[in-house]
């Protein structure tokens, strides 16, 4: 098989597995017992808060442990507008993921007034916009750090910056650009930042939050003590344990990535673009993560494509997998090219795992499936 959906989901990392294994075989007990058999597995859960807030540059104080990046991404909008009942503006924009857009919607309907910013044709916001939609009734703004579908960068670091100067909080979807570009967050104005640990070879199910030391905080999920008051629930801490060790091997290997992936995907999308005749690239050139490549292919269904690539083994996707199952075309290649069908759309995520020989086999198995379907 040849895997190209990595911003779908990564494998498990064998040392991840083991660190997994060990605390649903061994070390089973509760956390909150007070005997030292459980006791001592809190131990376990605050090394790995303390390594996931080393890859983002953090303090191990501002990680809460979560189910992973929909409930992150619910817990810090609701946080954020828990906080200040008589502010009733609030800002994302067009082309964040689902666990951004749908609770949006929910707050639209009962009755906040959202703006939802445009994209240009090649994905990028512009900062002015932002400027001119921020007002004194302005809570919170979202926005996505990297694109799941383009890959493409918002510049977050000066939205951050903005949204400090106006007194509005600010909520980042991190969840694509953790693990694959450097992170600081003791660098950045950002109050609440969403990541998942199946985008970073750790289990689904589980993922964190980071809360900025003065960002207000209300919890989502109410019950015991658990995560200091701030998320109820017994800990998942097995997956907390592996998402520790997955945020370990990530912070070594970051500086790499580019390195690696970057000559593997180029070569994918140049082999893909200057052999295919009607095919055309989704997302600025640079400012985008160096393991995406979203390409239309005209007069093509991505789906009657994808399905002649899983036939040869090669495994790509026509947007987030979160919507896979709708027949909606892509929100995010609508918003950057209104004009192109967003049915003829595919994207290949790339990781550190993929060989310079399997981009080949995908090149010349693309063009086969491509004119396959054109003829
Ligand atoms: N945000 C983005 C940008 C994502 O790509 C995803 C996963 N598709 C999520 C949020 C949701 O993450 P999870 O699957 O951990 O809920």
């Amino acid at each position: 098989m040849i895997y190209l959906d990595h911003n779908a989901t990564t494998p498990v990392h064998p040392e991840v597995i083991d660190v997994v294994q060990t605390y649903l075989i061994e070390q089973w007990g509760n956390p909150s017992s007070s005997y030292r058999f459980g006791s001592k597995i809190k131990g376990a859960i605050e090394q790995a808060r303390g390594e996931v807030a080393s890859l983002l540059g953090a303090n191990a104080r501002e990680i809460l442990f979560t189910s992973g990046a929909t409930e992150s991404n619910n817990t810090a909008i609701r946080a954020a507008l828990k906080s200040n009942s008589a502010k009733r503006h609030i800002i994302t924009s067009q082309v964040e993921h689902s666990s951004v857009l749908a609770p949006f919607q929910a707050l639209e309907r009962d009755g906040y007034r959202v703006t939802h910013l445009g994209v240009n044709q090649e994905g990028l916001l512009d900062l002015d916009k932002l400027k001119n939609a921020l007002s004194d009734e302005t809570l919170l703004v979202s926005l996505i750090w990297a694109n799941n579908e383009t890959g493409v960068l918002f510049p977050v670091e000066a939205i951050g910056k903005l949204c400090r100067e106006r007194g509005v909080l600010f909520h980042c979807d991190a969840v694509q650009a953790v693990g694959k570009i450097p992170i600081d967050l003791s660098q950045t104005s950002i109050d609440y930042l969403s990541i998942s640990g199946h985008k970073l070879n750790a289990p689904k199910g589980i993922g964190a939050l980071y809360v900025h030391r003065k960002a207000p905080f209300i919890p989502f999920l109410n019950g015991g003590h658990q995560e200091k008051g701030r998320r109820g629930g017994t800990e998942n801490v097995a997956f907390i344990a592996g998402l520790g060790k997955a945020a370990e091997l990530s912070r070594k290997r970051v500086l790499d990535y580019d390195h690696k992936v970057c000559p593997l995907r180029d070569a994918l999308e140049n082999g893909i673009l200057s052999s295919i005749p009607n095919a055309e690239l989704n997302g600025h050139a640079t400012q985008r993560l160096c393991n995406t490549s979203n390409i239309s292919f005209r007069g093509v269904e991505a789906e009657a494509l994808l399905l002649l690539l899983d036939g040869e083994s090669i495994c790509a996707s026509s947007g987030s997998a979160c919507l896979a199952d709708s027949d909606e075309p892509s929100h995010v290649v609508k918003a950057m090219k209104p004009d192109t069908d967003a049915r003829q759309t595919v994207r290949f995520s790339l990781g550190m795992s993929n060989t310079m020989q399997e981009i080949e086999y995908s090149i010349a198995t693309v063009r086969r499936a491509v004119k396959a379907l054109q003829s």
